[in-house]
């Protein structure tokens, strides 16, 4: 198994792509802290899931804006398994607003859900990571969208971006206390973000005809990649990016 004996926290990992992330990473041997805001049901019965298939995982309640549920989410992990080896930033949202249309109460709430919550982990996850030793990973799931712009979702482009340049120059700072830092960009995945694309068939149409492997992501091919990251094959791969997204950045009408 991949990720034998590591301690990995998902934060929203009970839905989408972090459920997704949490079945993979559990089922290579890692235990997993299973972060979730809302929906304790959802994260009970991925539990029972992940416990059925033989591993271990554990809840917590923890609002990622918030700098002390944040520490609490380590210590979490810390105290089930003994030790943290691997973040994983997942929990997102979007409001899907223009510039002329984004109040300043929603800018703050995808910036401190997507942005301020990413970047006070990580400083939690690397001081646990340097007190204990042997190094980790912080891995981002960022979006295309940290460099490819997606008009009338502008806030939430402008938080990727700021993870793009979050990983960029904390990898650098960490490296040194070997600790690695990587962003996945996933293009668009089947998940609940995704609902309001998905349930009508003519803008799901669209979408399909914009990617070239013509088919949204499954959460499964998301966590495909996270595993490798955060296994030992990946060891060289620090304050980057990998693409994900079935080729839609890369798409053109041709003329
Ligand atoms: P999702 O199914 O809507 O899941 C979002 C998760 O975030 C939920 O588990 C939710 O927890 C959690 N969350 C929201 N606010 C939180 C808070 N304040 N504290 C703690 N947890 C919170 O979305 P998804 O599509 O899997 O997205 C996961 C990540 O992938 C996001 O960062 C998103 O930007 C990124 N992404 C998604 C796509 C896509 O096409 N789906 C593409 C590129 C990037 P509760 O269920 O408890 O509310």
């Amino acid at each position: 198994m991949l990720l034998e004996g590591k301690s990995v926290v998902v934060t929203g990992g009970n839905s989408g792509i972090g459920k997704g992330i949490v079945l993979a990473m559990a089922k290579e041997g890692a235990s997993v802290v299973i972060d979730y805001v809302a929906h304790e049901d959802a994260t009970d019965r991925l539990i029972a899931e992940v416990e059925q298939a033989g591993g271990r995982a554990v809840g917590v309640e923890a609002d990622i804006t918030r700098a002390d549920d944040l520490h609490r989410m380590m210590r979490t992990a810390v105290d089930s398994f003994g030790r943290l080896d691997v973040l994983v930033n997942n929990a997102g949202m979007e409001t899907r607003q223009s510039l002329l249309d984004t109040t300043e109460e929603d800018y703050e709430k995808v910036m401190s859900v997507n942005m301020k919550s990413a970047f006070f982990a990580s400083q939690a996850a690397a001081k646990q990571f340097i007190e204990q030793g042997g190094g980790g990973l912080i891995l981002n799931i960022s979006s295309v969208h940290e460099e490819w712009p997606m008009p009338g979702n502008i806030a939430y482009c402008v938080s990727k971006g700021g993870m793009r340049m979050l990983t960029r120059t904390a990898g650098v700072e960490l490296g040194p206390h070997g600790v690695r830092m990587v962003n996945i960009a996933p293009g668009a995945v089947d998940t609940p973000i995704n609902a309001s694309t998905t349930s009508n068939k003519d803008l799901l149409g669209k979408l399909q005809d914009a990617i070239p492997l013509r088919k949204l992501a499954d959460p499964s091919d998301i966590a495909d990649v996270a595993v490798f990251l955060a296994s030992g094959r990946a060891a060289y791969m620090t304050s980057t990016t990998v693409t994900v997204d079935g080729g839609i950045s890369q798409g053109s009408v041709g003329l």
